[in-house]
C-alpha cells in the first residue's frame, strides 16, 4: 500500500478510535488520529523506497538499509505482531526518557508529509506542523504515556492491515514465514487503494470540519482555559496554512525544505 494511503487509514481509524475512547468533546482524539497517521508509516522503514525513509533524506536511506538488513528484508520482521509490541514498548520508554513530545512532533510531521499527497500545496509545511505540534503536546500533555504508546501501536497495526489487503500480504506471525493476505486492493499502488485512500481522507477532513464547527466551543471550559487557548491557536495555525494564499506566502522561504516524489510504500 502507498504511504499516503497508509497515513489516510491511520488518520481515519485512529481518529475514530480516539473519539470512541476519549469522547467527541475533547481534542485528545485529534492527537490519537495524528499519532496513528504518522505511526502508520513506520513499518516501511525497512526499505529505502518508502515515504518514511525519504522524509529523512540520506540519513533515512542509511537507517532504512540498516533496519531492512536487521529485519531480513522488506515486509518481514517489521510487518509482524511482534513489531507492534516492540514499537509500543519503544514509545512507552520514550515517555520515561521525557521525549514523548519529540516523538509526537515527528509522527505528526510524517503523517502531514504523507497526507500532503492529497493536498499538494501543503506539503512544504510538514516540519513547521511537526514543531508546532510537538510544542503543543509538550505544553498541554493531552495523552499520557500509555495513551500515546497505544495510539502509535494502533497506527502501526493499521499499516499491517493496509498491506494485508494487498496481494503481497504480511508475515503477521514472523519469524514464521507464512504471509497472511486478503488482497481486495490487488497490487500495491493500484486504482483500488487510490480511490479508497482519497475517499477516506476526504471523509475524515469533512468530519474534522464538522467537529470543529460543533465541538470547539464545548472544549472551552473555565478550567481548561489555557488548554483550549492552545487548542484554538494550534487549530487556527492549521486553518491559516490551509489557505493557499498563505501557503504561497510561507512557501517562499520554506520551499527548499522539501521535495517529495510519490512513493509506493
Ligand atoms: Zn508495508
Amino acid at each position: 500500500m502507498m504511504g499516503k494511503n497508509h497515513a489516510a487509514m491511520g488518520l481515519a481509524i485512529g481518529s475514530g478510535v480516539g473519539v470512541l475512547v476519549c469522547g467527541v468533546n475533547t481534542v485528545e482524539w485529534l492527537v490519537v488520529g495524528a499519532a496513528a497517521s504518522g505511526a502508520a508509516l513506520l513499518p516501511d522503514f525497512d526499505t529505502t523506497d518508502s515515504t518514511i525513509a525519504s522524509a529523512f533524506g540520506f540519513i533515512g536511506s542509511w537507517a532504512a538499509n540498516k533496519i531492512g538488513s536487521l529485519a531480513g528484508g522488506h515486509r518481514k520482521a517489521t510487518h509482524s505482531l511482534l513489531a507492534v509490541g516492540l514499537v509500543f514498548l519503544l514509545f512507552l520508554g520514550g515517555d520515561l526518557l521525557g521525549v514523548s513530545a519529540i516523538f509526537f512532533g515527528i509522527l505528526l510531521a510524517l503523517g502531514w508529509r504523507a497526507l500532503s499527497g492529497f493536498m499538494w500545496g501543503l506539503r512544504r509545511f510538514y516540519i513547521l506542523v511537526g514543531v508546532l505540534g510537538g510544542i503543543y503536546f509538550a505544553h498541554v500533555r493531552l495523552l499520557n504515556a500509555w495513551g500515546l504508546a497505544l495510539a502509535v501501536a494502533l497506527g502501526y497495526a493499521i499499516h499491517l492491515l493496509g498491506d494485508l489487503l494487498t496481494s503481497g500480504g504480511v508475515p503477521l506471525l514472523w519469524p514464521k514465514p507464512r504471509r497472511e493476505a486478503l488482497p481486495i486492493f490487488g497490487n500495491t499502488g493500484g486504482i483500488g487503494e487510490s480511490i479508497f485512500g482519497i475517499g477516506l481522507f476526504i471523509v475524515t477532513v469533512i468530519g474534522g470540519f464538522i467537529w470543529y464547527g460543533h465541538h470547539i466551543p464545548s472544549v472551552v471550559t473555565p478550567t481548561q482555559v489555557h488548554q483550549s487557548a492552545l487548542a484554538h491557536s494550534g487549530l487556527y495555525v492549521v486553518h491559516l496554512i490551509s489557505n493557499i494564499e498563505h501557503a504561497k506566502w510561507f512557501g517562499g522561504w520554506l520551499r527548499d525544505l522539501t521535495s517529495i516524489k510519490p512513493k509506493l510504500k
